[in-house]
């Protein structure tokens, strides 16, 4: 096919399963008794609390920011009383304790609610776009992070490195995890947005040129992208083909640019930059209208969920107000992941809040959901012929487990993104995800950069 990318190695194709929600409007739905906002939804030091229990807070009024290392600041996202400060377990890969704010709406505070939510689908502005400088004081300012589930603060990604200069801005449309269509929804019903975000990057990394990359599985979204980037000198919408993990930043830069990022390399060391769609939404409402990030869009989907949909909400909403707001569960007895089925995390606790990098909620018939058991090796090699970076899953996974961190890093273990691409073709159901995240946890813990 014409004008198609892709990455030429590796990855594999999935059910995809997105036709559940592909064509759902994003719809508002609001917590139910409470918000509970972790401090920590960025990579890097923990927020510092700036709220007492008993405060009253307004919508986008800062509640936690950390001056003291890589951080990203955070808000309320309804009006109401902090009714409690405590340490909650969380979910990151992996468990993580972290210090949270519970929010309790105020009788008016959903009615605010709604009302700010209603304000992000304001459409995009025309104005002229500010210097640099600005530009990244207002997205510090809002507390903008990855928002495709890297976390990483955007305020730090747009500063970049000056021995590193950009020539590439490109936005990840890709989105390659079944069932979710959170970035599909996004560019099929704020196009405008999504470029006039990329210009504002463009120009504040000084970049000649920049994409909105999507997959040819999203037709409609493509055509949205393909009519507004007629109104954009140095923009463009590019197709990539269906395969995963085309959302992975070097295997989109492979695709869109034909460029390789180096092992261990960032893609700023080829001259590109990549931003997620609804994190470069978030950048135009910061740098237009000086708006903090306060909510965001997530698809809630999956065979045991009664009405899937796409749904705008509150930071801090727990997943039980979403699946509830989605028609529930049709079997009690359902998995619930948080994320996508390839990379996301089961778990029980529906009390969990969404965060701001929380991209979807699947909840899956008992039987859909791989049964990762510890069956052994057949050394049958799909998990190697799968693997988009080349590495050795089954021996990396065989270090991790015999204590050899080493020789697991030597064999790459720092390498893997996480992709899940292993587990899923392994015939033996081995828990191949649940050992590469063990490993990287421990190289953490000991130093050693994961
Ligand atoms: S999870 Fe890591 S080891 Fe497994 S296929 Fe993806 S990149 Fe390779
Ligand atoms: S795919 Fe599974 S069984 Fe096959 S070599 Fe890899 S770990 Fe072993």
């Amino acid at each position: 096919m014409r004008n198609i990318k892709k990455f030429p190695i590796g990855g594999t194709h999935l059910p995809e399963n997105k036709d559940l929600t592909t064509d759902r409007a994003i719809q508002i739905a609001l917590p139910v008794n409470h918000v509970i906002i972790p401090l920590r939804q960025h990579l890097g030091v923990p927020c510092k609390p700036h709220v007492a229990v008993g405060d009253k807070v307004e919508p986008g009024q800062l509640i936690g920011s950390n001056t003291e290392g890589l951080s990203a600041r955070i808000h309320a996202s309804v009006k109401g009383t902090v009714t409690a400060i405590e340490d909650r377990t969380m979910i990151d890969g992996a468990p993580l304790v972290c210090i949270c704010i519970k929010l309790d709406p105020d009788r008016d505070g959903l009615d605010q609610a709604t009302q700010a939510l209603l304000a992000h689908e304001e459409g995009a502005a025309s104005k002229e776009i500010p210097d640099a400088a600005i530009v990244i004081e207002r997205v510090e300012a809002a507390g903008i992070v990855g928002m495709g589930g890297a976390a990483f603060p955007t305020h730090i990604k747009l500063k970049g490195r000056s021995d590193m200069p950009i020539d590439t801005v490109i936005i990840n449309g890709a989105e390659c995890e079944p069932y979710i269509t959170t970035d599909d929804r996004l560019m099929q019903e704020q196009a405008a947005a999504i470029f006039r975000g990329l210009e504002i990057i463009r120009q504040t990394v000084g970049a000649q040129k920049g994409y909105v990359a999507s997959e040819i599985n999203k037709p409609v979204a493509i055509e949205q992208l393909q009519q507004e980037a007629k109104n954009w000198e140095y923009l463009e919408a590019v197709r990539l083909d269906t395969r995963y993990p085309h959302g992975a930043e070097k295997h989109l830069i492979k695709a869109v640019l034909n460029r390789e990022v180096p092992m261990r390399q960032l893609p700023m060391a080829v001259g590109a930059l990549v931003n997620n769609v609804q994190t470069t939404v978030a950048i135009a409402a910061a740098v237009d209208r000086e708006r903090p990030l306060i909510a965001r869009v997530l698809t809630v989907s999956g065979s045991a969920i009664r009405n899937p949909g796409n749904f705008l909400t509150p930071i801090g909403t727990p997943i039980r107000d979403l699946i509830e707001a989605a028609g529930g569960l049709t079997d009690p007895e359902a998995i619930i992941v948080i994320g996508g089925p390839m990379t996301g995390t089961a778990t029980t606790d529906l009390d969990l809040p969404v965060t701001k990098s929380t991209s979807g909620i699947v909840a899956l018939q008992p039987g859909e959901y791989a049964d990762r058991s510890n069956e052994v090796c057949i050394r049958c090699a799909r998990c190697v012929s799968v693997c988009p970076m080349y590495l050795q899953p089954n021996r990396i996974t065989a270090f991790v487990n015999n204590h050899m961190l080493p020789e697991a890093m030597e064999f790459g273990l720092q390498d893997c993104i996480l992709c899940g691409a292993c587990a899923y073709v392994c015939p033996s159901h081995r828990p191949l995800l649940q050992w590469l995240r063990q490993g990287k946890a421990q190289a953490a813990q000991q130093g050693r950069n994961p």
